[in-house]
Parts: C-alpha cells; structure tokens; sequence
C-alpha cells in the first residue's frame, strides 16, 4: 500500500476549486466547512479534495453518467505513471459487487480518482471498514459512499429469507446476515419491500460506519470526513443521495421513510441545477 505524497493532483484541486458551487446534492453536512487547523493533522495531503468538492464531483459524474456525456479526461500512459507514484483518491464508495454498479462508470470517474470497496449487498465487514480507514486516514479521503442499488439480489435474498426461512446454501447466509435487521422495517413499510430495505440497508451501512469506526469517527469530529449513504437506479443511471443524519446518530434503526422521499427530492433538485432530465 502507497502512503501519501504530495504528487500530481495539485491541478485537478485547483481545478475543481475554481468551479462554481453549486448546490448539493442530500447528504448535507452541519459542518461542511473545514479548516487550515483541521486538516494539518493530513500531513502531505496536499491534494486532498474537500468532502463537499468530492460530493460535487460525484454528482456531476453522475449526471456525466445519465446524459450519456464522456468524461474527457484522457486515459493516457502519462496519468497512469503518475499514479504508479502514489494514489490520491478523492471519495471512498462501499457498493455492491453487481456487474451493473461499477462505480468508476457509474460517476463517470477515472483512475486513481475513487478508493473502491465491493460487496455483494454493500455491507461493511471488518475488512470492508478497515479498507475504508485506511483510505480515510492514510490517503486523506474525506467522502466515503455508501452505494446500494435497486434490484440488488443480496436484499432480495434477505427479504426472501425472512418471510420464508429456509437455508441459503454456502456461504450466503454471511452476505444476507447483516441485511436482516432492516428487513422487519422495509417490509413494514409497504409496497416494494426489496426497494425499501435497498434504501434502509445503505442509510444502515452508513450509520455503522459512523459508530463502529473509531478512526472514521474521530475523523468526522475534526470535520475531516463525511459519511453519506445513496442509492443507484439501473434503470435511470441516476444515483441519489440521503441526507446525513447529526453526527450523534447511532448505529441501529434504518433512516424513516420521509428521510428517504427527502433524500430523492434533494437530489433530483441537484440534478435540475446541471440542466439534466431525470425520469
Ligand atoms: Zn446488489
């Protein structure tokens, strides 16, 4: 694993730095401004991208995405031995392993520019919190996502699971584990339980990160991190994202269903300032 120099980003920051703010997109911060103080502790890190630099980039890629409008940015031998030097990832994304959520196309991203963590059903084991804090405290990432999709099979086999038991085969019974407990709630929703548990799932993911990680957690406290749950429609392409709870929440029950509508409408608003139809 690289640890960080202060390499070759320096113009992409300064970059994004000059672009017009737009308004974000949900997983809105009470602290979103972050200072000199705050980030010395990132020694090196001089292209680090702000959480709310990066939740822009996220969703204009996004929106790259849904219009079906490349990203220029040349894939060329040069920005690849660039990056054989040190990576500088500027979010982290825990999705699923779904052939049809590659997050690099998803945001319309290239490499190097995201630190990926995938598994079928997006939730985060030990190996999965402790990649996303090396990424947080080692390459100065300061957004991580927590990404699920509509139609994800892991939910789905979870919700199947609960209402008519039985024993899945292998391994499986691990990946559906640590969906079950949103699942009472999704089906007590109405409607669509996979759809619902899919959104309960990722706002739940997101809350462990935020409890269970110590190094993650402390880095929220110095304002240094943003933890932000969203979810991907496969047939839209859009990605759209939750708010962010106060920094108190624990881990525990998923965001209500209210926060998800507001989560939705947040981000079509979003999608609306890029001039971009959505469905
Ligand atoms: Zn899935």
């Amino acid at each position: 694993m690289e640890t960080r120099t202060p390499v070759s980003r320096l113009s992409l920051v300064l970059l994004v730095a000059s672009l017009p703010f737009a308004a974000l997109a949900g997983c809105a911060s009470e602290r979103t401004a972050i200072g000199p103080a705050d980030t010395a502790p990132l020694a090196g890190a001089l292209g680090s991208v702000s959480s709310d630099e990066a939740l822009q980039k996220l969703v204009e890629g996004n929106a790259r995405f849904v219009g079906n409008k490349d990203n220029d940015t040349p894939r060329d031998v040069s920005r690849r031995s660039d990056l054989a030097k040190g990576q500088h990832p500027f979010a982290g994304i825990l999705t699923c392993s779904d052939s049809r959520v590659p997050p690099e196309l998803v945001f319309d991203q290239e490499l190097g520019d995201l630190f990926v963590v995938r598994v079928a059903g997006n939730t985060a084991d030990d190996v999965g919190m402790g990649s996303l804090e090396y990424a947080v405290e080692h390459l100065g990432v300061q957004l991580v996502v927590v990404m699920g999709h509509e139609k994800c099979g892991a939910v789905a086999a979870a919700v199947t699971t609960a209402k008519e038991g039985g024993e899945l085969p292998g391994h499986l019974p691990a990946v559906v584990a640590d969906i079950l407990p949103v699942v009472k709630q999704g089906i007590a929703d109405g409607g669509d339980a996979v759809h619902n548990c899919v959104w309960h799932n990722a706002a739940n993911v997101a809350a462990k990160l935020r409890s269970q990680s110590p190094i993650l957690s402390e880095a929220m406290e110095k304002g240094r991190l943003r933890i932000c749950a969203a979810v991907y429609d496969l047939d839209t392409g859009m990605v759209r994202f939750l708010p962010q709870p106060p920094q108190s929440e624990k881990a525990g029950p998923a965001a209500p269903h209210g926060d998800i509508a507001h989560g939705e409408s947040e981000h079509e608003a979003a999608n609306d300032d890029h001039g971009h139809q959505h469905h």
